[in-house]
């Protein structure tokens, strides 16, 4: 089975574009759901990761929720070891926790990300998670 179909079987929401940023590694796609706005202040957004894509380590002001909807991934919070997630998981980060999430080496991961409190500010983004940080699951 290619990579592709994998993705496509996966998708619950639109896969969405290609997120051309520097603040990924690999390959990955977002899908907003829910634009952020002043009355609900909770931009909701679908993102898929390729094997290996992950983010950079950031911060959200006003917190995340993740929802992961497809696959496999990591988790990891600063100071803390690496957590595979998993369909089905939720994941809570406080406020300005710094952080980052992605695809395990060898799945696909889908999940959506909520954006609670959005009034207090965006994403802080910071530098990339290393190959060794990624590797570093115990
Ligand atoms: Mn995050």
């Amino acid at each position: 089975m290619d990579k592709s179909k994998k993705l496509s079987e996966s998708v619950i929401f639109p896969k969405g574009q290609k997120i051309i940023n520097e603040y990924f590694i690999g390959e990955t796609w977002l899908e907003m759901l829910v634009s952020n706005d002043s009355i609900f202040n909770c931009p909701i957004g679908n993102v898929t990761f390729e094997p290996g894509a992950r983010n950079n380590w950031h911060k959200h002001p006003g917190g995340q929720i993740l929802l992961v909807t497809g696959g496999k991934g990591y988790y990891q919070e600063e100071g803390k070891p690496v957590q595979v997630i998993k369909e089905g998981d939720v994941v809570k980060i406080h406020p300005n926790v710094k952080h980052w999430h992605g695809a395990t080496p060898d799945s696909w991961l889908a999940h959506i990300a909520i954006s609670t409190n959005a009034q207090k500010g965006d994403a802080e983004w910071l530098e990339p998670v290393t190959d060794e940080e990624y590797n570093n699951l115990q």
